[in-house]
């Protein structure tokens, strides 16, 4: 077992950083003065120089007198993520280490349950912009949104060994850093940044139900954890029921509502590889006797199609869930988001039994909490199952909502 960080990060922690200075629009000014902590490119009037991703970025007001210093992306139309506001200070391991105690010490609720899969650090809301980091038993997946962080990560998970003991760190890049190989200055995607290589299964726990995670591969950093506490729910409400589960993924949703009871659960998703793993979760977790007892079927195929086929076989579930991948990433997609969730909405009332409770999830980001229930609400209603008993619900705790922005997954209960 290496005892250290990745040599190439102490390396990359010596890269020499200039420091940036940035002058910026009054409106700018007004959001960091406020704790915002992002710039945006366009709001940048002047920079003394291009700078380098990872040299630091501050920005001074009319003055000269300090307003933030953050990490600096020529690349990115976030041109800075904002480290430190109205008081200049180092940005060091002593820093991080700071910010990084007052993350975990937000998670400790989770500590000593039967969850060992959660995220550890989410990014804008813990002061951590551009950088996430899940947790899935001795493993964390580090996942960095911006080529700034790469000459930070050695203070930065150094400080994180020291806090956290954990067996093993892995690096995923977030798409749009492919883009600049340069700029990765040889690290990869996947990369083991501590500890061993991965050799076999890796698991984890979620309220005591164990998943298989595959963090170099899989969707997002291996599992989808902010759907930990809407799990839990289902789980409530699922005995004796028959369940459709749309957009299965590894089965989340389908075993949180067998343990609770169900006679049978269907997974549906796109991907074969997702459906095996959802049913080597079912094995993982045959020792659980309601699990054991659940008919677990698997549907492979589009969801929109593979329901409407549902439909018109005349098939009826007691527990319809929905939780699509994001279908808006930007606001011009939203219309067309909106008109998705509406049209599975519709799909999933006509599949309910009278009185039937039906899941429906939004991670879309630019997708609003009032948009995202006014479309499934109209929708179901023009099929003649006007929803009735809403709830909504959002993240769990381990991704906390601070930053405003970062609020994106909605989830509504509702009878039909
Ligand atoms: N509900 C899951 C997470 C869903 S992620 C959970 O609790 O973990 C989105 C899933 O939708 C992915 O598994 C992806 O393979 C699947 N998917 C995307 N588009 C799809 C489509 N049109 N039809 C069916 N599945 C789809």
């Amino acid at each position: 077992m290496p005892s250290s960080l990745h040599p190439l990060l102490a390396e990359l922690a010596r890269l020499p950083g200039k420091t940036v200075k940035l002058q910026v629009s009054n409106s700018a000014m007004a959001n960091l003065h406020r704790g915002y902590p992002w710039l945006y490119a366009e709001r940048v009037k002047a920079e003394s120089h291009r700078g380098q991703p990872g040299d630091l970025g501050v920005v001074y007001d009319g003055k000269g007198r300090f307003v933030a210093v953050g990490l600096y992306d020529p690349f990115s139309p976030i041109r800075l993520r904002v480290l430190r506001a109205s008081k200049p200070g180092p940005i060091d391991r002593a820093f991080f280490a700071e910010r990084l105690a007052a993350a975990l010490a937000r998670r400790l609720p989770l500590q000593g349950t039967q969850t060992d899969g959660y995220r550890l650090v989410h990014g804008e809301s813990d002061r951590f912009p551009g950088l996430v980091i899940d947790r899935y038993a001795g493993t964390a997946v580090v996942k960095i949104y911006t080529h700034a962080w790469i000459p930070y990560l050695h203070d930065c998970l150094a400080s994180l060994l020291e806090q956290q003991p954990l067996d093993r760190l892995v690096l995923r890049l977030s798409r749009g850093l492919r883009e600049h190989p340069d700029c990765l200055h040889g690290l990869r995607e996947g990369q083991i940044l501590y500890g061993e290589p991965i050799r076999g299964v890796l698991t984890c726990r979620e309220n005591g139900l164990l998943f298989e995670v595959d963090p170099i591969h899989g969707q997002k950093t291996g599992f989808f954890l902010d759907q930990r506490d809407n799990r839990a729910r289902v789980e409530q409400l699922a005995r004796g029921k028959r369940v459709l589960n749309a957009f299965s993924y590894n089965g989340g949703f389908s075993l949180a509502a067998a343990r609770g009871g169900a006679v049978e659960v269907t997974s549906l998703d796109q991907s074969g590889q997702a459906l095996d793993s959802s049913k080597r979760n079912f094995a993982l977790n045959a020792d659980v006797p309601t699990i054991a007892a659940a008919r677990h079927h698997t549907i492979e195929g589009d969801a929109f199609r593979a329901m409407a086929e549902l439909v018109k076989q005349g098939q009826k579930y007691d527990l319809v869930i929905i939780d699509p991948p994001a279908f808006a990433v930007r606001r011009s997609q939203v219309r067309e988001a909106l008109n998705a969730y509406g049209r599975l909405a519709h799909l999933g009332v006509n599949l309910l039994v009278a009185g039937g409770d039906i899941v429906l999830a939004s991670c879309s980001n630019p997708v609003s909490p009032e948009d995202f229930r006014a479309a499934v609400c109209d929708a179901a209603a023009r099929a003649g199952r006007p929803l009735r008993e809403i709830q909504e619900t959002g993240h769990a705790l381990d991704h906390p909502l601070d930053f405003a922005e970062s609020r994106y997954l909605k989830c509504l209960f509702a009878q039909a």
